[in-house]
């Protein structure tokens, strides 16, 4: 794995909220001066959706993708791994952008399908502050004022991004619970797991179907065979591992062999104390 780098992305208080209903002037076009000056010397933080619909596209192992096209990095507190798209480093270019486009572009990550607009978001799934749009008008862009003007909600339509939501509503949950407000930050060992589990799902697969994990964890028959096949089902399951792992959730079933063998060793533990 390569050297981590420590990032902690910021909201921008500066940019005004832009509502789903406000319209904006803007089209990208391969006619623009401006065309993939954008897929350059840009941070794009990639999701576990976008590592699956990538790699995917690429008919490569999750793993391979991770190590050619990435680069980790951690929430500055929690250490929480994020994952950054990998620039070339002589060009500082996407390593998917050719003179015609995004060579990835049915499959291309959730932050490249919402520019020029972002989100910022509470750091608490449980703030009463609203999550709002707004619009980066950058100068290396040149698509504002140009062609259509639609609304915020069409915008977004057109991207296809009601699918990375969906996806990603777990893994989003998960990196707000107000558990990681207390500012503990995870153990190496942890933060190793919880890296495997959020991008590297080809290793997690093997995780579960070589190692005691059956044995540990009551899987449903049915759901065990979606695992072993369904990249998005694995992923599911995955966060859910990592609910229960992390913050204790009831998300997994112990079998009650793992049950005993967690007693055995409390009591171990406690006579070794005395
Ligand atoms: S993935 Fe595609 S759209 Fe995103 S920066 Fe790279 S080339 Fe550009
Ligand atoms: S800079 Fe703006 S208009 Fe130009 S290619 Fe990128 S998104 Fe499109």
């Amino acid at each position: 794995m390569p050297e981590a780098k420590l990032i902690q992305p910021e909201r921008p208080k500066d940019l005004p909220p832009i509502g789903l209903d406000d319209l904006f002037p803007f089209q990208c076009r391969r006619d623009l001066d401006c065309f993939t000056t954008c897929c350059q010397n840009v941070s794009i933080i990639l999701t576990p959706y976008d590592v699956l619909r990538m790699r995917k596209a690429l008919g490569i192992d999750s793993t391979e993708f991770l190590e050619k096209y990435t680069l980790p990095a951690f929430t500055k507190e929690q250490k929480l791994p994020l994952l950054l798209l990998r620039m070339d480093p002589e060009t500082l270019r996407c390593p998917f952008v050719s003179e015609a486009g995004c060579t990835v572009y049915n499959d291309r990550p959730w932050a490249c399908r919402m520019y020029p607009l972002g989100l910022a978001e509470p750091r608490q799934a449980t703030s009463r502050e609203q999550p709002f749009h707004f619009l980066l008008q950058e100068d290396l862009c040149h698509g504002h004022g140009c062609g259509n003007t639609q609304t915020v909600r069409q915008w977004l339509d057109g991207q296809g991004l009601e699918q990375f939501e969906a996806m990603e509503a777990p893994f989003k949950k998960l990196m707000l619970h107000e558990f990681w407000q207390k500012g503990e930050a995870l153990s190496s060992d942890k933060a190793v797991m919880t890296y495997m589990a959020f991008y590297d799902l080809d290793r997690f697969r093997r995780f579960i179907f070589e190692s005691r994990f059956l044995t540990l964890f009551d899987v449903d028959e049915s759901r065990v065979e979606a695992i072993r096949v369904d990249d998005e089902e694995l992923l599911d399951f995955a966060m859910e591992w990592l609910q229960f792992v992390l913050l204790g959730a009831r998300t997994m079933k112990l079998r009650p062999a793992a049950h005993e063998q967690a007693a055995k060793a409390t009591a171990g533990t406690a006579a070794a104390g005395e």
